[in-house]
């Protein structure tokens, strides 16, 4: 069993999320938004987000290669799950829930931009400036966080913690 330090609360999460809804509607105005959600770790935020926009706000999903039951990055990227909807002159914004090494997202970016869509701006909930190996940054970022393993509100270690509503550094007990 590993040790869960808080490092962000619910509340914390909360007001972040308010604060990326304040900030994409003054982007974007009323325009329609496509939210595209990395799975599995983005599926707190981007509900909660959804939520808070309002509006004319899609959801689609899709799933890339992660770390399995590893705590670090191959920094091979590959597609497992593709989107069900066509990007084509929509103003999508990936969700995501932590850049890493930034593998993950710079792939993202340049595969949806083949895609030709309206705008491709990024939301990332974490963001781990020390650990970052590619050229990958977010538009929209609530927490820079230490190079500290991290699960909960979607974020897992060996598919646990997703559940917790908050963000926690799990140390080996
Ligand atoms: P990157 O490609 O930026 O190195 O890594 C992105 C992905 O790695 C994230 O979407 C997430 O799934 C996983 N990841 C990176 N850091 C952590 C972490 O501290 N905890 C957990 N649970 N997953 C992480």
């Amino acid at each position: 069993m590993g040790e869960l330090q808080v490092l962000i609360s619910q509340e914390q999460i909360h007001d972040c999320v308010r604060e990326f809804a304040l900030s994409i509607r003054k982007d974007y105005g009323e325009e329609p938004l496509l939210l595209v959600g990395v799975l599995k770790g983005s599926f707190h935020l981007i509900s909660d987000l959804a939520r808070e926009l309002g509006g004319e706000t899609t959801i689609d999903f899709i799933q890339v290669s992660s770390y399995g039951h590893e705590k670090s990055s191959s920094g091979i990227v590959q597609i497992r799950k593709d989107l069900d909807t066509n990007i084509e002159g929509k103003n999508v914004l990936i969700v995501e829930d932590i850049v890493d090494t930034g593998a993950t997202l710079s792939h993202l970016r340049e595969l949806l931009a083949t895609r030709k869509p309206k705008s491709l701006r990024v939301v990332a909930l974490l963001s781990k400036p020390q650990a970052r190996k590619m050229n990958a940054a977010a538009e929209y970022v609530g927490f820079e966080i230490p190079d500290e393993f991290v699960v909960g509100y979607g974020l897992d270690y060996a598919e646990r913690y997703r559940n917790l509503p908050y963000i926690a550094i799990l140390r080996e007990g």
